[in-house]
């Protein structure tokens, strides 16, 4: 892929001066790269072989606080140091940034040098070699879908995130004359990101004003997580330089639908699709049945995984494309889960349920786990679901708030066993303190509702 450099690589631009800075990065509890801009001298002389950063990092929220309740890490312990250890396979350009190249960090005990359990990258790199111990690659793709804004980010501040107008003034799903308006940010998202060594397929208008999805081609779970995050940080940042704003809220108004991040998932055995059988009916295995039953049955169990804010719950809504069913169909929008490539070599399950705020690699994780867990216990897939699905009173519902998917969360043995107890308390936590400062915020609504009625 171009963009992708060897560390042989760096060191030449570096040498020649086409590069002077790396983003020396790791990919947050909330999906978001965090780290240090090195000067790149010093990255390819020293500190390729790791630098530090505060374990709070790994132990805080949108806003960098430091909830208590966290056995990894808290005041009592001194906030002490994560050694983040690049990953040199990762290293690529930065293409919109002046002579930058990036590289992502795996994140590491202090002391030890051992992978951090709660570490997103960690948890997606613990399950990807569990598939692997039983033959199989998993092939990702996560769609990103986010909404653009005609004004900036500081502007939108100043106003207290009360002048959102949208970049374009009617629902573009599919819109090429309304997209055409819009190229002037998705142009170099998508030629930026392609030159940075991301294998980008289109981007095309969704189905509300001013939003956008960006598809990437599937590629090992991994490398589809590392997209996926760079890929966001980077839509963030390319619309921030055109003076526009982009956001992966799942829902920034009541009245228009949502942003999703679908997960489109195959295995794979020597380099076959291991989910294929053209004498089966749809042309789906036994194997690809037994993975979708076990995602079909443990997703109560990780909904968290796809919905971690109190935001993200408020996109399930009827009739808006944004299921919240654990139930199968083939090419109905309507269902939690799709069949996808249907009687090819490309048949994969998508799934639906996640928002635009869903972290990656947790995403990934929980579902390859779920998905070897029906294998492993040979789960029976229960037939197609067709029609509205969001009608079918019979079909079973995942959590519809926070505070449900948290109990889901802290009551599963399932993920108990397969990420460990650490690490669901871990998470389990972070999902009570959103609830938390939520529960404390008195919100515009309340006011307007009752200041004067009430
Ligand atoms: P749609 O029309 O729903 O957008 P696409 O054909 O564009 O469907 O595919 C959506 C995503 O699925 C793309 O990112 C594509 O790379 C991915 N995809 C295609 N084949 C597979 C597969 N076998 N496994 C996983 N993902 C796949």
């Amino acid at each position: 892929m171009p963009g992708t450099l060897s560390f042989e690589d760096l060191k030449s631009r570096v040498s020649d001066g086409t590069i002077d800075t790396v983003l020396v990065c790791f990919v947050d509890m909330q999906g978001r790269l965090m780290g240090k801009r090195f000067h790149a001298v010093n990255f390819v002389e020293t500190s390729f072989k790791e630098t530090h950063c505060c374990n709070y990092l790994l132990a805080t929220d949108l806003e960098m606080a430091t909830p208590d309740g966290y056995a990894s890490t808290s005041w009592q312990s001194g906030y002490g140091d994560y050694v983040m250890a690049p990953d040199l396979n990762t290293i690529r350009l930065v293409p919109w940034l002046e002579g930058t190249a990036l590289v992502l960090c795996d994140v590491l005990d202090h002391h030890t040098h051992e992978a951090v359990p709660h570490s997103p990258r960690a948890i997606l790199k613990k399950q990807v070699k569990r598939l692997e111990a039983m033959g199989y690659e998993a092939k990702m793709a996560t769609e990103l879908e986010f909404f653009l804004f005609e004004k900036s980010l500081a502007d939108i501040r100043k106003s207290g995130f009360r002048d959102l107008e949208p970049i374009s003034g009617y629902n573009e799903d599919y819109h090429i004359f309304q997209t055409t308006k819009e190229e002037g940010v998705m142009r170099p998202i998508r030629n930026h990101l392609y030159a940075a060594g991301l294998p980008i397929e289109n981007s095309k208008g969704e189905a509300e004003s001013g939003q956008e999805e960006l598809n990437i081609r599937y590629s090992p779970a991994l490398n589809c997580a590392d997209y996926h995050s760079i890929a966001k940080h980077a839509i963030k940042e390319i619309a921030w330089q055109n003076g526009h704003a982009a956001t992966f809220l799942p829902k920034w108004h009541k009245d228009r639908v949502g942003s999703s991040s679908h997960v489109h998932q195959s295995l794979w055995k020597d380099g076959e699709a291991a989910f294929f059988d053209g004498d089966a009916k749809h042309g789906k295995s036994e194997l690809m049945s037994h993975y979708m039953a076990g995602l079909i049955k443990y997703a109560p169990d990780y909904t968290y995984f796809l919905a971690p804010y109190v935001n993200s719950y408020k996109r399930f809504a009827k009739g808006t494309f944004a299921p919240t069913k654990t139930v199968w169909s083939v090419d109905n929008r309507t269902a939690g889960f799709r069949l996808c490539g249907e009687g090819t070599k490309g048949v994969r399950v998508e799934c639906r349920i996640g928002g635009s705020d869903l972290n990656p690699y947790l995403a990934q994780a929980v579902m390859i786990a779920a998905g070897i867990k029906g294998i492993e216990d040979q789960l029976d897939l229960s037939p197609a679901t067709t029609g509205d699905i969001y009608e079918d009173a019979k079909a079973a519902d995942i959590p519809q708030t926070l505070r449900a998917a948290t109990e889901t969360l802290r009551n599963s043995q399932f993920l108990r066993e397969v990420m460990g107890d650490d690490v669901v308390d871990h998470y389990t936590r972070a999902a009570e303190w959103e609830q938390e400062e939520f529960d404390r915020a008195v919100t515009d609504w309340e006011i307007a509702r009752g200041f004067e009625r009430a």
